[in-house]
């Protein structure tokens, strides 16, 4: 049977990285993808770097400054504030488009090194409604790119439909929850592990991973 290999896109944070994982359980072979898009926090980067070299997974850099130039935001720009959006207004740290570019890069990619799956840990249940998280989006992308490229490309979404608690769940069937507590970053003020604490990225991460092992403590004294 021919090889699986899958491209992940890979930032280095707790979903992207149980993405990782999930794939590499999967598929033959994983190749992740980085984009640089000029994040305050080049920390970002040296994350996703270095959890790529000790798993051992071919990784790739893309420069993606382009998108700061597009688009500035609060994850680029020092003057921007990271904030919550309010009355249905997307947050600050949006930045319009990126997921769609970054999908479409992966594709390139994927195709050049003879990959069909792409896999990205985009969600639709606790994210703050980017367009292109949606999974009306992806599938719409996923036959446009292989008309494009005129390849059969699946995108696979692992987390699209669950939450953040279901996520640490997720880690934690994958035997990797402490490797993700403990070395991912999720954070914008750019802490690695449980983060800042204060942050709405770090709000989010910790209420899930509480909801989560509460669960799990349940369930054991049910049991
Ligand atoms: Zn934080």
């Amino acid at each position: 049977m021919e090889k699986q290999k899958a491209i992940v896109v890979f930032s280095g944070g707790q979903d992207s990285t149980t993405c990782l994982f999930w794939a590499l359980q999967k598929f033959d072979e994983v190749i992740a993808v980085t984009f640089d898009y000029g994040q305050r926090h080049k920390k970002e980067i040296e994350c996703a770097k270095a959890i790529a070299k000790e798993l051992d997974v071919e990784h790739h850099v893309l420069d993606m400054g382009l998108l700061n130039q597009l688009a500035p935001n609060a994850l680029t720009r020092e003057d921007i504030k990271v904030e919550a959006g309010h009355n249905g207004e997307l947050p600050s740290t949006f930045v319009e488009g990126r997921n769609m570019l970054f999908l479409t890069f992966a594709g390139v990619m994927a195709k050049v090194k003879g990959a069909k799956h792409i896999v990205t840990g985009v969600c639709e249940t606790d994210f703050s409604g980017y367009p292109d998280c949606r999974d009306i989006f992806i599938k719409s992308l996923n036959v446009t790119m292989n008309l494009a490229m005129d390849y059969g490309f699946v995108i696979h979404t692992p987390l699209m439909w669950i939450d953040k608690a279901a996520t640490w769940q997720m880690a934690d069937e994958l035997g990797k929850l402490d490797y993700i507590r403990n070395k991912t970053l999720t954070c914008y003020e750019g802490v690695i592990g449980d983060g800042c604490g204060v942050c709405p990225a770090c709000h989010l991460r910790r209420r899930g991973l509480e909801r989560y092992l509460q669960s799990k403590e349940e369930c054991k004294a049910t049991n």
